[in-house]
């Protein structure tokens, strides 16, 4: 990851606070970079500063107003906001419109690359695009179509993707944000801004998950025993057996299980992969695109 130190506010410029107040810093790069800002509980305060009457316990992250209204995108109200005493920023994502008329969709990876490896099992590449680091993984921030109906369901990603999505009436912390553990919220890059978002997951967001609601156990479900080679016909027929909701993914882990065996110097189950993907229902491309993916990161050659 590269820095850019020369960064006017964001990740470096977090560091060396500006205005003494690493949440402040964060709070008036948001609003001067357009996106609506509200004040958030902060895990150092000894009580909770949310709204709520109970509170369940994750501390840094309960609004601490009404914020589907009382965001800003003032620099001046956003200084008194947040000198009323230790307040994380966060992003009123409805709130927020981008060019062209365009929503805020923010998809939160649980995990470094989980967003990654969805995008690769359809044959994809994620963009680079505006992220801000969290505890856990990351938040990136696209730019959709206004007119879709989005919110915080994950369609066809549900049981394939680590992590949730918030768009609509939804907010995430911000950069400039401390969470329970001790962790910063960061901007990776304080000069990339929110690119729009990708027609392929769009798609998969605005499709209703069909079989994949219930998680598709895959993995448990793989034809091989243990103790014994998986046959080429094995993995055709566990691809064979997809689901619509689950064929990209079954052929994408039947494929790094048969560029294993081909490393091994095993019979190369991609042809049959193939021709068992296509009478699955994948186009030709698509399902070569997944192979040659699998193939990839196996280190193998598709
Ligand atoms: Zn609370």
């Amino acid at each position: 990851m590269t820095r850019n130190t020369n960064a006017p506010a964001g990740a470096g410029a977090l560091r060396q606070s500006t205005t003494g107040s690493v949440a402040l810093d964060g709070a008036l790069w948001l609003v001067q970079h357009g996106f609506p800002v509200f004040p958030c509980d902060h895990p150092m305060l000894r009580r909770c500063a949310g709204l709520h009457k109970t509170c369940d316990g994750s501390r840094g992250k309960h609004p601490a107003v009404a914020f589907t209204r009382a965001w800003t995108l003032d620099e001046r109200k956003v200084h008194e906001a947040f000198a009323r005493g230790l307040r994380n920023p966060a992003v009123a994502v409805g709130a927020c419109s981008g060019p062209d008329g365009t929503q805020l969709v923010v998809i939160d990876s649980d995990r470094p690359g989980a967003i990654e490896d969805v995008a690769s099992a359809r044959g994809e590449t994620w963009p680079a695009t505006m992220r801000v680091r969290t505890a856990k993984g990351y938040h990136d921030y696209l730019w959709a179509p206004g007119t879709l109906k989005l919110g915080n369901g994950l369609g066809q990603l549900q049981g394939q993707f680590d992590g949730d999505v918030r768009a609509g009436n939804a907010y995430v912390i911000g950069p400039g944000a401390r969470h329970a553990s001790g962790v910063l919220y960061e901007l990776e890059d304080a000069e990339q801004p929110p690119v729009i978002a990708p027609a392929w997951l769009l798609d998969a967001l605005v499709t209703k998950p069909q079989f994949a609601a219930r998680r598709t156990r895959w993995q448990d479900a793989s034809p091989h025993v243990p103790g014994q080679p998986r046959s080429v016909r094995g993995l055709a027929t566990f691809v064979l057996d997809s689901r619509p909701g689950d064929r990209n993914n079954r052929l994408f882990w039947a494929a790094c299980r048969a560029a294993e065996d081909a490393q091994d110097g095993r019979e190369d189950a991609q042809d049959a992969l193939l021709a068992a993907a296509v009478q699955a229902g994948l186009s030709e491309r698509e399902a070569l695109a997944t192979i040659r993916s699998a193939y990839n990161r196996t280190g193998a050659t598709a």
